[in-house]
């Protein structure tokens, strides 16, 4: 099955991709996450990247393609994949659909995740994250039992340089701008669900599961 969970940044695709790969046991491909390695790597990819990321603006798509497609290829990918964060632009849509179109693989489904731009910054300005890859907290909504410590490896939790106000901003123009108009792409596919990013985890789990079953 072939899924990408479509939504502004902080919409909970992350924390939801991370149950939906567990359940449905298919890989998370987040492009943030590969990014963000490429970059403590120091690889000439990280080296482009890290300026536009650290602004708070989109890398340009064809490392970004470049980066994903390679992932794609991966043996862990051949039940299907969730695309977390990918793709953000309509070159980005297009180029993934040309590449599916060659391995007669298309898209399943996007889950949209539909919230309230005003409850992002919220969100967004609380998060924090582990370094080393155990997932995401939230100093209100989903503190760590420890505070600023991961529950899992114990590791300081960092505030991501693109998690701070003005950076958000900057962020959400780039999602209204170029991301919001795949909503109207995908439908037009006749792929696209939407689901209530609003209410609390555990229904929006539920919410995708339904409509994940649905296509299995
Ligand atoms: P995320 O973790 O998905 O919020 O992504 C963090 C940052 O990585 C974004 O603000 C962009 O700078 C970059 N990024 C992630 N995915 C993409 C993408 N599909 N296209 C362009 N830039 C991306």
């Amino acid at each position: 099955m072939r899924v990408i969970f479509l939504g502004p940044p902080g919409a909970g695709k992350g924390t939801q991709a991370k149950r939906t790969q567990e359940r449905f046991r298919i890989p998370q491909l987040s492009t943030g996450d590969l990014l963000r390695a490429a970059v403590k790597a120091g690889s000439p990819l990280g080296q482009k990247a890290r300026t536009f990321m650290d602004a708070g603006q989109l890398v340009p798509d064809d490392l970004v393609v470049a980066l994903i497609v390679e992932r794609m290829k991966q043996p862990d990918c051949g039940n299907g994949f969730i695309l977390d964060g990918f793709p953000r632009t309509a070159g980005q849509a297009q180029a993934l659909e040309a590449e599916l179109k060659k391995a007669g693989a298309p898209i399943d489904m996007v889950i949209n995740f539909a919230i309230d731009p005003e409850r992002l910054i919220e969100r967004l300005t609380g998060r924090r994250i582990c370094p080393n890859g155990h997932g995401e907290y939230h100093i209100r909504f989903q503190p760590p039992k420890v505070e600023g410590k991961c529950d899992v490896c114990g590791e300081a939790l960092v505030h991501r340089p693109d998690d701070h106000e003005d950076r958000i901003r900057t962020r959400m123009e780039a999602y209204t701008r170029d991301t919001e108009p795949l909503i109207g792409f995908y439908r037009s596919r006749g792929v696209l669900q939407s689901v209530d990013a609003e209410s609390e985890i555990g229904a929006v789990t539920k919410a995708i599961d339904a409509a994940l079953g649905a296509v299995r």
